[in-house]
């Protein structure tokens, strides 16, 4: 079902996907149920979804302008888009990825499934051939964890043409359909974890495509359907909670990231700051113009060694120590400890920015960059 947003985005995502008829509660309510009598529009849920599931895709759906499929996770959502691949595929991905994707893309390739293209997502004019070459294109804006921000507008630009059947799928997991809306400008489906922004409480795992078509939003939910990637029912009911206030927790955890870019690029036990907002961020022009925001992620490197790295994440108290992110909590992680060393600084720093107050994040940050302050 596509419902269409009539609203600006912070009112659609407490507006969409409500019930409507006279007596109905206000909220969709959490079905749990795998069943249903004959005879109705739904039969079974792994294959139906039921009315929750259903709520969860409309309003996600509505926010980005295409047809909502819920997964029971991002990986799950990931799985079901190179499920549409025939053998002997191309696919385009970038090298600052999520690892997992990454993982999922190389195994395939290693057993012969498909090949893949690593291509550096700032160098625009790689991409821009890739949707003529490749089967499907695979874009994460911005990355995880470097920060960089792709050129869609350029890169889905329809007078390049595009292969035959060709996908371009974007993660916008770290952008939420509120700074960015990639069918918008050309993109073929959208993921997202929805354990992170969407959900927002760090106590759910769930995913979201969203398709530009009718035939692919079909061809998709076929997949959910046989690989029984249905969410859960408190997962989906939880997704729901959260997604209302998602405008309301972005705009606090932006404008808190914003303040603690600047603050901590200005430390001098910091030694870079990568931070799409900051004018020296190597996709700070592409992000002015292709986001509606420059989101509530950071990645910072501290002066030192990576066991100096673990110390400062050990000697935070109000932000917290832990993997994932988009959550009200802050949240920070030594990410080559979760991804090996690969591309990334052994001092990189992921800092997820919450919802406290920014006195508090900055007067913990500083408290552990001087407890383990290097010379
Ligand atoms: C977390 C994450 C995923 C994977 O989602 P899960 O819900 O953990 O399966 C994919 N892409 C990005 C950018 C992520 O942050």
């Amino acid at each position: 079902m596509k419902e269409t947003r009539r609203l600006q985005p912070d009112s659609w995502v407490i507006a969409g996907g409500r019930p409507n008829a006279p007596g109905s509660p206000l909220n969709t309510p959490l079905i749990s149920a795998s069943n249903f009598l004959h005879g109705g529009e739904q039969c079974y849920s792994r294959e139906d979804g039921t009315e929750t599931v259903r709520a969860l895709e409309s309003v996600v759906g509505g926010m980005e302008g295409g047809h909502g499929i819920a997964f029971s996770s991002g990986m799950a959502a990931a799985a079901a888009v190179l499920h549409t691949l025939g053998s002997g595929s191309e696919i385009a991905l970038p090298h600052d990825c999520y690892h997992g994707v990454v993982s999922l893309v190389m195994e395939g390739e290693a057993k012969g499934l498909w090949t893949a293209r690593r291509l550096d997502l700032a160098d625009t004019k790689a991409w821009e051939l890739a949707v003529t070459e490749c089967d499907l294109v695979w874009i994460e804006s911005p990355s995880n964890p470097l920060l960089v921000v792709a050129d869609l507008p350029a890169i889905c630009d329809p007078s390049h043409g595009r292969k035959a059947g060709a996908l371009v799928c974007v993660d916008s997991t770290f952008a939420t359909p509120l700074l960015q809306r990639p069918l918008a400008v050309g993109a073929d489906v959208v993921m997202h974890s929805v354990t992170k922004y969407l959900g927002g409480h760090s106590d759910l795992l769930g995913g979201m495509l969203i398709t530009a078509t009718e035939d692919l939003r079909d061809q998709l939910m076929h997949t959910r359907t046989l690989t029984g990637a249905v969410p859960g029912a408190l997962e989906t009911f939880l997704a729901l909670r959260g997604v209302r206030t998602v405008a309301l927790r972005l705009e606090k955890s932006q404008t808190n990231a914003g303040a603690l870019a600047q603050l901590l690029i200005a430390h001098h036990q910091v030694s870079a700051v990568r931070y799409p907002g900051l004018a020296a961020h190597p996709s700070h022009e592409v992000a002015a113009r292709v986001l509606d925001g420059f989101g509530s992620m950071i990645s910072f490197e501290v002066k030192g060694s990576g066991e100096r790295a673990d110390r400062l994440c050990a000697a935070l108290r109000l932000v917290r120590h832990a993997t994932s992110l988009g959550g009200v909590e802050s949240t920070i992680e030594r990410r080559s400890t979760i991804e090996g060393q690969g591309h990334l600084p052994p001092t990189l720093l992921r800092l997820s920015v919450g919802c406290e107050n920014l006195k508090d994040l900055w007067d913990d940050l500083e408290q552990a960059l001087s407890a383990t302050a290097t010379s």
